[in-house]
């Protein structure tokens, strides 16, 4: 039985509070193979689902991890859940183009990537072996397990500032 046919389970007011792309990291795998990685949305059962919203409600104690119609139908929104979906996508292939640039290692053994005209830089801690930290515009993020969890939060960290520069494009590096 799903949980929209199920008593003392809200089905209205529910709010997204995040959103997995289950695909990411599986380049290498093909549109096939990818699938055993996808979820069933824990609404409605529906198999397959790459996009999880991850949904929560103020008198249910657990989050439910559901697919876009379900999403949809607990937040009474048809507009935004696909937004969400659509900007995932987008970032998705953002992500894709940072991934096929080369990190330089330079003399101090620091990984540097120019990205968009903007430098970003991993460092590995001088106090812990196999944690890294990130440098850009002048702050510091720490700490990373990988040097691979470190490239993938330079994504994250370059991208998010890429995507709020202002409207009229003139910004500075630093
Ligand atoms: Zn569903």
């Amino acid at each position: 039985m799903d949980l929209w046919n199920k008593e003392g389970i809200p089905h209205k007011g529910w709010k997204c509070i995040d959103i997995e792309d289950l695909a990411e990291g599986l380049d290498e795998l093909d549109a096939e193979e990818r699938k055993d990685y996808y979820e069933t949305c824990e609404m409605c059962n529906h198999e397959g689902i790459r996009y999880v919203h991850i949904m929560e409600h103020p008198e249910y104690s657990e989050h439910l991890r559901v697919g876009c119609s379900c999403a949809e139908r607990m937040e009474e929104d048809y507009v935004t859940p696909q937004l969400r979906e659509k900007n995932l996508r987008k970032k998705f292939s953002r992500l894709k183009t940072f991934r096929k640039r080369t990190w330089v290692q330079n003399f101090n053994g620091n990984y540097m990537l120019k990205f968009k005209g903007y430098f970003i830089t991993i460092m590995p801690s001088k106090y812990k072996k196999g944690e890294y930290g990130i440098i850009f515009r002048n702050k510091q993020y720490w700490k990373y397990e990988s040097l691979e969890k470190a490239k993938r939060a330079a994504f994250d960290i370059i991208d998010e500032y890429l995507q709020q520069r202002p409207a009229n494009g003139i910004y500075l590096p630093y």
